[in-house]
């Protein structure tokens, strides 16, 4: 294992931007977590474990400290029974190939969570989901280094505190646990109904009546990429801000003052959710390319923001910061960012 110094951190966030770290390695082995970890213990230096950065801004003053990447590969399928697949995988996985290997094998249970960049080790940190499906619906158990145990502890589902697009690794716990595995329940038996509405719709477009995990898969994959650019090719970290949820009265309040019906999901609890995309939209955010920062939004979804000739986060900063405001002004509404602006202050 190699520690360099005084890495930029630009290639360790798909949007490209920020300062350097003081140390950076590659761990492909929970041994190397280990010694990377001691390494970093001697020197008391702060450490950050990542995977491809598909969530992550880095601050322009970098990180005096130790930045992991997270290389740990396994795939591998113990099948229980006709029915019943467990498959365990190395946290640095490519996440997407985790899917199309699992949709292969014929399985079902991640099949929506096509196409999210990343590491699969970085899918519990904020429960990844998509198109009705989170991660917490299928995850086992989680392997990680504990550094309040100071050992490998394996953590099951129930004990992850997963909410919407939460779990205690970005919330009660942050920074405590190092994940070196996942291990997923996941099912032979075809994807039932209901579909989120979008696929619902791409497949009887496709006359697809019975749907496979793999043609689940498929629409996913083509909703997707008409509508979310590439982070290998456009610099972005997807959506940048949460979907907010506020009240039913407050939705009720925010139509009549606006004289419109507002997109938005209900929740369970009697809160709704209202689509950020849409007040970015309203809020004149829509194909924005903003000439003083370098920044602007997607065309086909304005909640992405993109790095198009920014040279700072600052600058991508005062970008969020435009929008913020304007969303404000109109809806009374603060949108919080989702991207982790790292290292945390
Ligand atoms: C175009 C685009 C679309 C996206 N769509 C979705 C979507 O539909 N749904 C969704 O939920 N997300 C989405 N995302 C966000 C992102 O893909 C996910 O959050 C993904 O899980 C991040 O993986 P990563 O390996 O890049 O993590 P990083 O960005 O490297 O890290 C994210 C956080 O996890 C921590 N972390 C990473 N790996 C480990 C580990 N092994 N142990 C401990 N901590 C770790 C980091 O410290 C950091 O806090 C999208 C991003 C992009 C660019």
């Amino acid at each position: 294992m190699t520690i360099s110094e005084n890495v930029p951190l630009t290639n360790y966030s798909t949007m490209h931007l920020g300062g350097s770290a003081a140390y950076l390695c590659e761990v492909t082995t929970r041994m190397e977590i280990l010694e990377a970890l001691t390494w970093a213990q001697q020197r008391t230096l702060p450490v950050i474990m990542i995977g491809t950065g598909s969530n992550i801004i880095w601050r322009d003053e970098g990180f005096a400290g130790l930045v992991i990447v997270n290389k740990i590969l396994r795939f591998e399928l113990f099948k229980e029974d006709e029915t019943n697949t467990y498959l365990t995988i190395g946290a640095g996985e490519p996440w997407d190939s985790v899917v199309a290997r699992s949709v292969q094998a014929g399985l079902s249970g991640i099949e929506a969570l096509s196409l999210i960049p990343g590491t699969a080790g970085a899918t519990p940190i904020q429960n990844v989901g998509a198109y009705g499906q989170d991660i917490s619906q299928t995850l086992v158990t989680v392997e990680a280094f504990d550094t309040q145990v100071g050992d490998f502890v394996t953590l099951p589902a129930s004990d992850c505190g997963f909410g919407y697009r939460t779990s205690r690794f970005k919330t009660t716990d942050r920074g405590r646990f190092y994940i070196s595995g996942l291990s997923l329940h996941l099912s032979a038996l075809s994807p039932t109904p209901p579909f989120y509405p979008a696929v619902s719709e791409y497949l009887s477009q496709h006359g697809i009546n019975a749907p496979s995990s793999a043609t689940v898969r498929e629409a996913v994959v083509a909703i997707r990429s008409a509508k979310l650019p590439d982070p290998s090719v456009v610099n972005n970290t997807g959506s940048f801000f949460a979907n907010p949820v506020i009240s039913g009265g407050q939705l009720a309040q925010l139509q009549a003052d606006h004289d419109t019906l507002i997109p938005h999901w209900s929740n369970d609890d009697g809160s709704v959710k209202l689509a950020a995309a849409w007040l970015i939209e309203q809020a004149g955010f829509k194909d924005y390319h903003d000439a003083e920062t370098g920044m602007g939004t997607w065309p086909a979804q304005p909640l992405v923001l993109v790095n198009e000739h920014a040279n700072s986060t600052a600058s991508l900063l005062a970008f969020k910061q435009k929008i913020v405001t304007a969303v404000q002004a109109k809806f009374n509404l603060t949108l919080e960012q989702e991207p982790e602006l790292l290292p945390l202050k």
